[in-house]
């Protein structure tokens, strides 16, 4: 520390004007230290010569001389000083931080941790997003204006419902999932409601095997499966009901072990520039039931890696998935019965590295697919899965289960 000692030193208290809570009569006033410090901006070490003359008895002088090392500081002094609390100068109560202050921010910034762990988590209704913006709105004009005590006590009615409505969203949302007509769907589905006849159906990462969505839930239609709604699993297909109606950017992208998948031809598929509904699901094979590509959809709904630049051109090396089309299903549209075999309904695709993938078997819930017989149903297969584009134009193609 400073070798310097500090000068000035003084004490002061002056009155802050603020009336006394306790009697009313007096001010709080605030008293405390100042004193100037000195301190040191740089410290240098400088080399000084010393030396003494000897005489000698020769009468003869001469001189010893030596070095010393010698500290130098350069510096100043600063004004520093501390304050003391508050007192009033009547009757000595002592002035106290409003620690509602504090729980009103602590409440605020739990109410703003739930509402975007609401929001990353995928569980939150135009309900609690109105509520959401309601309660931070208030937190934020209790915290920023006066600390007066009832806008902090406002603060924090508002953040206590924001909280108390994220935990009842949750564990209601919880409740949806675990129960009803979603017990058959696993667990890690997340349903969001939009208006009052349609839903989005999304999932965790963590779903494998064969996937069938219900089509309604507690009373109302499941119409769409929602922006990565089905991305980053590992299933392998995934039996869409009639009702839903859309299919939403990057659907089921990043799917390596989907095989196979049913598009009924009411489907709408709306995607960005670069998130077609498989993109990279190397693997899948697609039934769809329209005969032709509905011309609302994108042009690159079937690719499956690589991307659009801006300009919409495909770049990267893409491939496009395998697709059969004008499968006829069956009346719940869950598996394939027959299609007529007709130049160009069979789109072979392309691997993102040129060469032409594997077209995979349609899948039926409880059947093992036998292959494909020609002319009636249950005939003898003819065909199996990856030669069913050998069929000549005009054959009518049966699905055998088994
Ligand atoms: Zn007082």
């Amino acid at each position: 520390m400073s070798k310097y000692v500090p000068k000035n030193e003084e004490k002061f208290s002056y009155d802050t004007g603020r009336m006394c809570r306790k009697c009313k009569k007096g001010n709080y006033i605030t008293s405390g230290r100042s004193w100037d410090e000195y301190v040191p901006e740089t410290k240098e070490t400088v080399t000084e010569k010393r030396g003494v003359d000897v005489k000698h008895s020769d009468g003869t002088t001469s001189q010893i001389s030596w070095n010393v090392s010698v500290d130098k500081y350069s510096g100043g002094y600063t004004t520093r000083q501390t304050k003391s609390i508050s007192k009033c100068n009547k009757c000595g109560h002592k002035f106290k931080p409003n620690a509602a202050i504090f729980i009103s921010i602590g409440f605020f910034l739990i109410a703003l941790i739930l509402a975007v762990l609401s929001w990353t988590l995928d569980i939150i209704t135009p309900f609690v997003i109105v509520l959401a913006v309601i309660s931070i709105i208030g937190c934020i004009a209790g915290i920023i204006t006066k600390w007066g005590e009832v806008r902090v006590k406002l603060t924090n009615i508002f953040a206590v419902i924001l909280i108390i409505a994220s935990i009842l969203i949750s564990v209601d949302n919880g409740a949806r999932i675990a129960g009803g007509s979603l017990s058959s769907m696993r667990t890690g589905f997340r349903i969001n409601q939009f208006g009052s006849n349609s839903m989005v159906i999304s999932t965790n990462r963590n779903l494998s095997g064969v996937i069938v969505i219900p089509s309604q839930h507690r009373g109302t239609n499941i119409t769409a499966i929602g922006r990565n709604g089905f991305a980053d699993t590992s299933i392998s297909t995934i039996i869409i009901p009639r009702t839903l109606s859309l299919l939403m950017e990057n659907s089921f992208a990043r799917n390596p072990y989907l095989t196979s998948i049913i598009l009924h031809e009411n489907i709408y598929i709306s995607h960005g520039i670069v998130s077609p509904p498989f993109h990279s699901s190397n693997n899948v094979t697609i039934f769809a039931e329209s005969s032709t590509k509905p011309i609302y959809w994108n042009n690159y709904w079937n690719a499956s890696n690589g991307a659009l630049n801006e300009a919409g051109q495909f770049v990267g090396g893409g491939g496009f998935r395998p697709i059969i089309w004008g499968v006829n299903l069956s009346e719940a549209g869950d598996f394939v019965v027959s299609f007529l075999r007709s130049e160009g309904n069979i789109e072979r695709g392309m691997q993102y590295d040129g060469s032409v993938p594997i077209i995979n078997a349609p899948y039926r819930m409880g059947y093992i697919f036998g292959g494909w017989a020609v002319g009636r149903v249950n005939g003898t297969v003819v065909y199996n899965a990856a030669h069913v584009y050998r069929a000549a134009y005009g054959s009518m193609l049966y699905a055998v289960w088994v």
